[in-house]
């Protein structure tokens, strides 16, 4: 490895400064106050994140595990949560306060304060972008692009949809994402409208290639992050990534008028769970966040699970336990649910279904919530629900 130049050797290095990143700074200083932990983004903060910036507040209960209080105690909650489904006449729209809400923190907030609370517990932060990662009996090392090689016990690799470390572990090691389970999706800020303020907004589609919705959520300052999603449908003939302009009209074909005075206009992707069996590490290589595929296949929500694979896997790196194992007791009930959620969806029926069912009654709204927002199931009063909305007709 000496080949490379300069060394440094640090307790973990983690790559990507976003919510896994850092949460993974703050698990491994949590574990082991002290620890030589060095975080690694291309770049600057803050920064922007394409994203629909809704944080559900099971995210922020994972970092109260790790000391950090208050993140958002400042910020303005949008209590009601609104879902419909365009073009199905008959069917309800739901709207509830949501027992727990969700907050609208635009990224270049959230993700600098979660950096910020990393750093003050003494994680250093870089400039720089990897490029590579070498590992042998040795230990492990992050290659940067000017060539200097940063030497680590664990590094763990955060760095989003495209990661560079999961492609430096090579295909054999962690299996491609399937096909037909990564989404795109388009997000704005425009002025909000009068009837989605205070109201996180969410239309689903009469499309076949569902999952895919569009949203409103106010982010409390008269703007709000309005967006669309879709599966890449790799299933359709055209086999093509719609462009951003279509997604921008889908959005406006299910809430006319939220796209008036857009700005930032951008477009990502999100892998979703769905798309990898599960392979979170390799060696001393620990992967979290978008970067494990950890995006929820019904809503595209990610924060949540880049906190606590983050989180679980800084611990892991200081010895505070087995990350494949400590995620997979967190995350993998949850995961074969939303996995089924995403199925159920597809069909008309059986979305209006969950629609009738969650309209009738809260308890059934509140799960519903909860498996599009963090570790929710399909709990025996939303199955039974349905299925009373189902003989109902
Ligand atoms: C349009 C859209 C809407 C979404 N809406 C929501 C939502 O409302 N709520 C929700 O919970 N989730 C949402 N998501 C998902 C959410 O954005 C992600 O799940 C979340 O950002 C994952 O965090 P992360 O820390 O894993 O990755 P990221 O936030 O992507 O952070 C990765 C970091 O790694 C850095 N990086 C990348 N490559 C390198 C490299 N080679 N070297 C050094 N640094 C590197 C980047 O600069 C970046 O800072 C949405 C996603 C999209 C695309």
């Amino acid at each position: 490895m000496t080949q490379h130049g300069l060394e440094q050797h640090w307790d973990l290095v983690v790559v990507g400064a976003g919510p896994a990143g850092s949460a993974a700074a703050l698990g491994a200083l949590h574990q082991r106050p002290g620890a030589r932990v060095l975080l690694l983004d291309r770049a600057d903060f803050p920064r922007d994140k394409v994203c629909g910036d809704g944080v559900a507040p099971h995210a922020l209960d994972v970092l109260e595990t790790v000391g950090v209080t208050g993140l958002l105690d400042d910020w303005p909650v949008a209590p009601r949560l609104r879902i419909s489904v365009v073009g199905a006449p008959g069917v309800p729209v739901v709207e509830e306060a949501m027992s727990r809400p969700a907050q609208v923190v635009p990224r270049a907030v959230l993700d600098e304060r979660i950096l910020r609370a990393a750093t003050d517990r003494g994680a250093v932060l870089r400039r720089a972008r990897v490029r590579d990662v070498l590992q042998d009996g040795a230990g492990v090392g992050v290659v940067l692009s000017d060539g200097e090689l940063v030497r680590a016990r664990v590094v763990v690799g955060a760095d989003g949809a495209h990661s560079e470390v999961r492609r430096a572990l090579g295909p054999a090691a962690v299996p491609p994402q399937k096909r037909g389970t990564t989404a795109i999706a388009v997000r704005a800020y425009a002025p909000v409208l009068p009837e989605h303020d205070g109201v996180q907004v969410l239309a689903f589609s009469t499309d076949t290639d569902r999952p895919s919705y569009a949203w409103s959520f106010p982010v409390g300052d008269g703007r709000a992050n309005v967006g669309f999603g879709q599966l890449v449908d790799s299933r359709s003939s055209a086999g093509q990534t719609p462009t951003r302009a279509r997604l921008l009209e889908r959005l406006e074909e299910l809430l006319p008028g939220t796209t008036a005075g857009a700005e930032q206009v951008a477009g990502h992707p999100l892998p979703l769970s769905t798309g990898r069996s599960g392979v979170w590490s390799v060696g001393r290589v620990l992967l979290a966040g978008d970067a494990a595929s950890l995006v929820n296949p019904v809503t595209g929500e990610g924060i949540y699970y880049a906190v606590l694979s983050g989180v679980l896997a800084g611990r892991a790196a200081l010895g505070g336990g087995r990350y494949d194992r400590m995620l997979g007791e967190a995350l993998v009930g949850h995961l074969r649910h939303t996995d089924l959620a995403a199925r159920l969806v597809r069909s008309d029926r059986l979305l209006h279904a969950a629609l009738r069912a969650s309209a009738r009654d809260t308890g059934v709204f509140d799960d519903v919530a909860d498996i599009g927002l963090a570790r929710g199931r399909l709990t025996r009063r939303v199955v039974t629900g349905m299925g009373r909305a189902l003989l109902a007709g």
